[in-house]
């Protein structure tokens, strides 16, 4: 049986087999208009839950009505993908990437 790829996650620096990639927002509605800004995150499923759960949390502050709206169900499909098994194919394809690079260059052949 062949042993699942381990990723070392950017943020807590500990082998995963369940590497993903989640988008998260900042909303900042006042009445009078709003301000979103988007990022990306890329850890093992532990870290990003709690940036999951911290950024929904903040957002309730900012967000204030769109919260239960917008934020809220967007932040609970991203903690329930959290709990499926496996890399996201983005992430796997990037961690493979970067080893073959780092192989080449052991290699001199870069
Ligand atoms: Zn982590």
């Amino acid at each position: 049986m062949q042993q699942p790829i381990k990723i070392i996650c950017p943020h807590c620096n500990q082998p995963s087999d369940s590497m993903r990639r989640s988008q998260v927002w900042l909303l900042v509605f006042v009445v009078i208009g709003y301000w979103m800004q988007r990022s990306t995150i890329t850890g093992c499923s532990a870290c990003l839950r709690q940036k999951i759960v911290s950024n929904g949390l903040i957002n309730i502050l900012t967000a204030n009505v769109f919260w239960p709206f917008l934020i809220l169900p967007m932040s609970l499909y991203q903690y329930y993908r959290t709990y499926q098994e496996g890399h996201d194919e983005t992430v796997l394809a990037e961690a493979i990437a970067i080893s073959k690079i780092s192989y080449n260059s052991k290699l001199g052949k870069l």
